[in-house]
């Protein structure tokens, strides 16, 4: 059975400069490797500040023109960008699994994530209309939201269509030029995203990328020409990026990585709470920073924790779960789950002994993993491990557990599952983390509530996606103006 399909030629990415694919000279390229079969299925150019300066050389003009374009003629481009993101979601979806090693449908429903917010982008033109009031005889006050310039985003493997499409759809539409880097691991749907802007109509240098690894993202943090930065991947490169743009003056937002808690409760609705444990940590191969880590579970949850095992154990590797993005996942996790073992953890679901998918042998697989019996302070329960490992922790009280959530520097998500409201609200009101779930297991928020963490999950203020990112992306102006001396003055007129 064919899982991902792979395309005849190698796909050969480009820098998109002032509304142009240019292959940069001078610089080295890497490859780009499948999850599903270890095979080189494109390149990339490794760039660096040089490549950046010139694209933000064409980007400041087409900003400057493009912030005087109306909101609503802006967004008029965005609407034909979302037809062709539908109209090309069969070979996005494609090309994101085969890069990042996510099943096909896994694939769509993140491109279709990004629609999603890419539509509450849409929807500025009748949000977004400032504000206005007479502050005093003859003396009134507005305030109108203003785009910063040139603007960048920088996004992990794990979602190669969806997280660039959080960032750059509201950015553009509020008058920025934006400059996307990609990661080098997935880059070949962020230039499907670059082909798309183009035939929708964007003027030259309102979109570009640029590829690269730390020296790309380096001279996109340091470029005097860059206002902002949206940065989404793991906590030490957001903490990194974080100073590096506070220590230029630059606003940032930098989401990291996560280790995410789901508490279950022995009055959980079995159905729910095994289909929303499994899904959550088997989902993206676990490969998502809202994916279930820690299952704590409170009391006697023997019951559902069967069910739990058995459930994971029919997930089928490659139909219904991906691959890891690279043998260093392979490697990092095999050592995680020796360490587990060494400390004393019983492995009850070993995903190392499930056979590859036939034809896939070349690829980096782990079937479904559960740890069981850790301690709270172990490596295996505290450190994010990112991939579709579940260990857990077993508790007495709701209390215990919450300590538990509370102490790991992480705060992306945390889940509960029970029957009870009274349980469900002392979680909801104790967790710490940004994004809380009730019988949720993936408590990513829709659209317009926004997307963010806390704690080191997140690094700046606010939220990237919903009027979090309006806010990222954008200044408001507070106008003040009188046209008239007021004979019945007031102390202001
Ligand atoms: P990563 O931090 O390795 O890479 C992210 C980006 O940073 C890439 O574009 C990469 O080129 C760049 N980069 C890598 N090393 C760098 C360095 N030393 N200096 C400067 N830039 C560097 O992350 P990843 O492995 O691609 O993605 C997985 C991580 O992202 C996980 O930790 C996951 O939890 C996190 N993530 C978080 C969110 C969120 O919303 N909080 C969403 C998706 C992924």
């Amino acid at each position: 059975m064919s899982l991902v399909q792979i395309p005849d030629q190698p796909f050969v990415c480009r820098n998109l400069v002032g509304g142009e694919w240019q292959e940069p000279t001078g610089v080295e390229w890497r490859d780009i490797v499948s999850p599903y079969t270890g095979g080189v299925v494109g390149k990339v150019p490794l760039c660096g500040a040089k490549e950046v300066a010139e694209i933000v050389a064409k980007a400041e003009p087409a900003a400057r023109a493009w912030r005087s374009v109306p909101l609503k003629e802006r967004t008029q481009h965005l609407f034909h960008f979302r037809e062709l993101v539908l109209a090309n979601i069969d070979r996005l979806s494609n090309l994101a699994a085969l890069e990042a090693g996510k099943t096909v449908a896994e694939a769509r429903a993140g491109v279709l994530k990004g629609v999603e917010i890419l539509e509450f982008a849409l929807s500025l033109q009748n949000l977004d209309k400032g504000d206005s009031m007479d502050v005093s005889r003859g003396v009134k006050c507005e305030t109108v939201r203003e785009p910063l310039g040139v603007v960048a985003g920088i996004s992990p493997f794990n979602f190669p269509a969806m997280v660039p499409m959080w960032l750059f759809p509201t950015a553009v539409t509020l008058g920025n030029a934006f400059v996307l880097k990609p990661s080098e691991k997935v880059p070949m749907s962020a230039c499907v995203l670059g082909e798309l802007m183009l035939e929708a109509g964007y003027p030259p240098g309102v979109f570009s990328i640029v590829h690269g690894e730390q020296a790309a993202v380096e001279g996109v943090v340091d470029d005097p020409g860059i206002k902002a930065i949206g940065f989404v991947g793991s906590t030490k490169v957001a903490k990194i990026v974080y100073g590096r743009a506070a220590s230029h003056g630059k606003r940032s937002l930098c989401l990291g990585g996560a280790k995410n808690h789901l508490i279950l409760v022995p009055d959980a609705d079995p159905a729910v709470a095994v289909d929303g444990v499994v899904s959550s940590f088997v989902g993206c191969a676990g490969q998502r920073c809202m994916a279930a880590s820690v299952l704590v579970a409170v009391g006697d949850c023997n019951a559902l924790i069967e069910k739990i095992v058995e459930r994971a154990r029919g997930v089928e590797l490659g139909r219904d779960m991906g691959a890891l993005i690279d043998p260093a996942a392979s490697a990092r996790l095999a050592e995680a789950l020796t360490m587990a073992e060494k400390d004393g953890a019983k492995i009850i679901l070993d995903g190392r002994t499930v056979a590859k998918p036939a034809g896939y042998e070349g690829g980096n697989w782990l079937a479904p993993t559960i740890i069981d019996n850790a301690k709270g302070d172990w490596d295996c329960a505290t450190r994010e491990l990112f991939g579709p490992i579940i260990t857990i922790v077993r508790v007495d009280t709701l209390q215990q557990a919450l300590e538990f959530e509370q102490k790991n520097p992480y705060g992306n998500a945390t889940s509960v599952f029970t029957s009870s409201g009274a349980v469900a609200q002392f979680v909801s009101d104790n967790a710490t983390s940004g994004m809380v779930g009730i019988n949720i297991g993936v408590p990513v928020p829709r659209e317009p509530f926004a997307f963010g963490g806390n704690k080191d999950s997140r690094f700046g203020v606010g939220d990237m996606t919903g009027m979090g990112g309006v806010e990222l992306w954008s200044y408001t102006k507070k106008v003040t103006t009188k046209w008239e001396l007021q004979e019945d003055a007031t102390w202001m007129s």
